[in-house]
């Protein structure tokens, strides 16, 4: 049948977890990197397995009329962005599907008959956004050498470490290139050298930059692969100049490793952290901690959340995985209290910080993780829940936090999640012990990629 070499025709139906084409022919699917849904192809195949191949598109017989001019000019060579030149309706179709299908073939739920114990499971459309460009709050740009020894910053190539000159994203806002022209002047200027990683060698490793699109406050932290930098003071000083500038940081990270960030941050001018609000919340953000990068969607994702967990201000909440307290904070005032949980030390005390200055007095926080600090808690105090959040990353709860949740028994469970494979094993875990799943409303946090976050509300059968 097919073979490696082999050129076929395609129509391209569908979109693969890394935002490449995916096109059928005789029973098998075809992978197809650059094809866009409603494309007309001609592909060479590459390699060959039994039912599915990976091909090369050598033209585009009749183009999609979903196609879309790419905003930015390295869209294709970039790992960041894996859909622009698929208009934004589309974009959003996929990822609903892609809820839809993981929800239904990997937790065996069925949204066509929604009839469950009399119950509808209601699926909602996903919640897109008006300008899906410019809206990310933080951005990491590596800093490395080009071929003629050129300091350059941008961004990894797509599955790669090669780094390809970008200042200007347009995923992120527009300050960042006006930062990092000074970072990239300064570099040279007093002669401090780029990280190369092959080595483990050089200084600058990443120029991390966050911005509070409300308070348009700024943060600028190096990461540097040592624990000074000479001339930091006059860097700080020419930064100081951009208005909203609030924090310069050295972030100290020495290991020879992909992780970004180092646990050290040196001060070099201004706060440690900045501020931001999402609805009327104000929060602390420092350079170690996670924060939403999408704040116009986050604000959505955390309403959504806020009704699913059917507060009337007498309920007891768990907040699993709270990161600096963000969804604990969004439902404090419409609890009687919330205990959140979260592994990162510095997080919790940003949480910490945040309850205080909203003059939130009914939260408290623990540093652990989520599957040892609730059965701790239960197993010693018989603690009580009435509703738990959880918003776990990509690899989902662990089980004993899932089994500790079963055992608790809470009226409801509201679960964020960013890879609905893992959310729809979980939500199977839990409907197969006296959950039932109620809502599912997924909301676009990263338009132009292929990452989909959603938002779902589980109750407790009553028997
Ligand atoms: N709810 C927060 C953070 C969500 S991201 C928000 O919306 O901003 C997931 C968080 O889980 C991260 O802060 C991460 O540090 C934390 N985390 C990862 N593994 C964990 C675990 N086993 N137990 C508790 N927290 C964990």
């Amino acid at each position: 049948m097919f073979q490696k070499n082999m050129e076929l025709e395609l129509l391209i139906e569908d979109i693969g977890v890394n935002g490449e084409g995916i096109g059928k022919a005789g029973g098998a699917a075809f992978f197809v990197k650059d094809a866009v849904i409603g494309d007309r192809v001609l592909v060479k195949i590459m390699k060959m397995k039994k039912r599915y191949g990976y091909a090369r598109l050598i033209k585009v017989l009749s183009p999609s009329l979903y196609r879309t001019k790419p905003l930015c000019d390295y869209y294709r060579q970039c790992g960041g962005c894996q859909l622009q030149v698929l208009a934004y309706a589309q974009q959003l179709q996929y990822k609903e599907r892609k809820v839809r299908n993981n929800l239904e073939r990997i937790g065996g739920f069925r949204f066509a008959e929604i009839e469950q114990d009399k119950q509808r499971i209601l699926f909602h459309p996903v919640i897109g956004m008006e300008e899906p460009f410019f809206y990310r709050n933080k951005a990491q740009f590596p800093v490395g050498t080009d071929k003629e020894g050129k300091i350059i910053t941008g961004f990894y190539a797509a599955r790669s470490h090669t780094i390809i000159s970008n200042r200007s994203c347009c995923l992120g806002a527009d300050i960042n290139e006006k930062i990092l022209d000074i970072v990239i002047s300064f570099m040279e200027q007093h002669h401090i050298s780029a990280y190369d990683e092959a080595s483990g060698t050089g200084l600058v490793r990443h120029v991390v930059i966050r911005y509070g699109f409300v308070t348009k406050e700024i943060m600028v932290c190096l990461v540097i692969n040592g624990s000074s930098m000479p001339g930091a003071d006059k860097l700080a000083a020419e930064l100081q100049k951009l208005p909203g500038m609030t924090s310069v940081l050295l972030n100290v990270n020495e290991e020879q490793t992909n992780v970004i960030l180092g646990s050290r941050v040196i001060k070099l001018w201004g706060q440690e952290y900045i501020s931001d609000f999402i609805g009327n919340v104000k929060y602390r953000i420092s350079p170690l901690s996670f924060y939403q990068v999408n704040p116009v969607q986050t604000k959505k994702l955390y309403e959504t959340a806020l009704a699913y967990a059917g507060l009337t201000g007498r309920e007891i909440v768990w907040d699993l995985y709270c990161g600096i307290g963000t969804i604990s904070l969004f439902l404090a005032r419409q609890s009687k209290r919330v205990y959140g949980v979260e592994i990162v030390a510095p997080a919790i005390e940003d949480a910490r910080n945040n309850a205080r200055i909203n003059g939130i007095e009914n939260v408290e926080f623990f540093v652990g993780k989520a599957e040892e600090v609730l059965p701790q808690w239960y197993e010693r105090e018989k603690i009580f829940a009435d509703v738990i959040v959880v918003d776990p990353p990509r690899k989902g709860c662990d089980m004993k936090c899932l089994e500790t949740i079963v055992k608790m028994q809470p009226e409801r469970v509201v679960y964020v999640s960013c890879d609905s494979a893992t959310l729809a094993r979980d939500l199977k875990y839990l409907c197969e012990r006296g959950y039932e799943l109620r809502e599912v409303q997924p909301v676009d946090m990263f338009p132009q990629t292929t990452h989909t976050e959603c938002v779902v509300g589980i109750q407790r059968k009553h028997i």
